[in-house]
């Protein structure tokens, strides 16, 4: 059977990792964090897990390589790296989002989704769960996903305001997965409103390509949080009878352990977590830029504002 899978999308600082720390809490949800880093950080540094271990002494990883390819020494690295050069990147969007289902470009995006869909079906045996959840943010990484007749692709597009996109990407962020001491980069505001436009028109085309899509904005969300999770929950084909009291109220968010990849500081966050809306950008991010950023993003920006979370 296609395994199920909720790929969280948006560009970087919107408010992926806690969608993807939300989901996890459910029962019948696997959620894996960004599987994209798999390949690189993941494995070639031997990164860590959020349950503490490294990737390769984490007992969930180890068992979902085992499944998929029969350990990790099995994949053959060199080749996902090559399938994604060639069709996981921003400068092949405009050949990804064409309606052509034939060709090199399909069957080599079939061949790299390959590897996720094998991720993910191994993940769901390991966990028993119904849902896998991928919160990848990528584009690119999306396009090729929904190409694959393996996969049963629905997408959560999430979007945050550009001028706070742009105040956080100025700011150094540490890695909590590193154990080489990486970051997760920093970028102009000029250079995030650019790569902003283009994550997101992508994103919302592939919606109207007939992806199953659901879109919110992360200061809709935040703003009320119960209502807007429950919209995802039925949205992910999830029972509208969960309860989420135990872990989400409209000021906190009670997170759980997992085993999910990737640096934002908040995948390895447990316990009890304030919701609020981060709008520092409102009184740090200097008046020219901002002024910058919101004639770069127009439309879109007073396009987006108006969605519910
Ligand atoms: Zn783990």
């Amino acid at each position: 059977m296609r395994p199920r899978v909720i790929y969280i999308g948006g560009f970087s600082r919107s408010g992926t990792t806690l969608l993807q720390r939300l989901l996890e809490q459910l029962p019948g949800v696997v959620s894996l964090g960004e599987v994209c880093n798999l390949w690189d950080s993941a494995l070639k540094y031997d990164d860590l897990c959020t349950c503490g271990e490294s990737i390769s002494r984490c007992r969930f990883w180890g068992e979902v390589a085992e499944r998929a390819f029969g350990g990790w020494d099995a994949i053959d690295l060199h080749e996902v790296r090559r399938l994604r050069l060639l069709t996981d990147r921003a400068r092949h969007l405009p050949e990804l989002l064409g309606n052509t289902r034939s060709g090199r470009l399909q069957a080599t995006a079939t061949a790299y989704s390959s590897y996720y869909a094998r991720i993910y079906a191994a993940a769901l045996e390991v966990s028993g769960a119904e849902v896998v959840v991928d919160s990848s943010k990528r584009a690119s990484l999306a396009c090729c996903l929904s190409r694959s007749a393996a996969i049963d692709l629905r997408l959560v597009h999430i979007i945050r305001d550009s001028r706070g996109v742009a105040y956080s990407c100025t700011k150094k962020i540490s890695r909590v997965d590193s154990v080489h001491g990486a970051d997760l980069g920093t970028a102009l505001p000029v250079v995030t409103s650019l790569n902003w436009v283009v994550h997101n028109v992508a994103l919302e085309i592939l919606g109207r390509r007939g992806l199953p899509t659901h879109r919110l904005t992360y200061e809709g969300f935040v703003d009320e949080p119960v209502r807007s999770f429950r919209e995802l929950v039925s949205f992910a084909g999830l029972s509208a009878d969960v309860d989420t009291t135990a872990f989400l109220s409209d000021d906190h968010v009670v997170l759980g352990t997992g085993h999910s990849i990737g640096g934002n500081p908040m995948r390895a966050q447990t316990g009890r977590v304030s919701l609020r809306l981060d709008d520092a950008w409102r009184a740090r991010l200097p008046r020219a830029d901002r002024l910058a950023v919101s004639a770069l993003t127009y439309p879109l920006l007073r396009r987006y504002s108006r969605l519910p979370g």
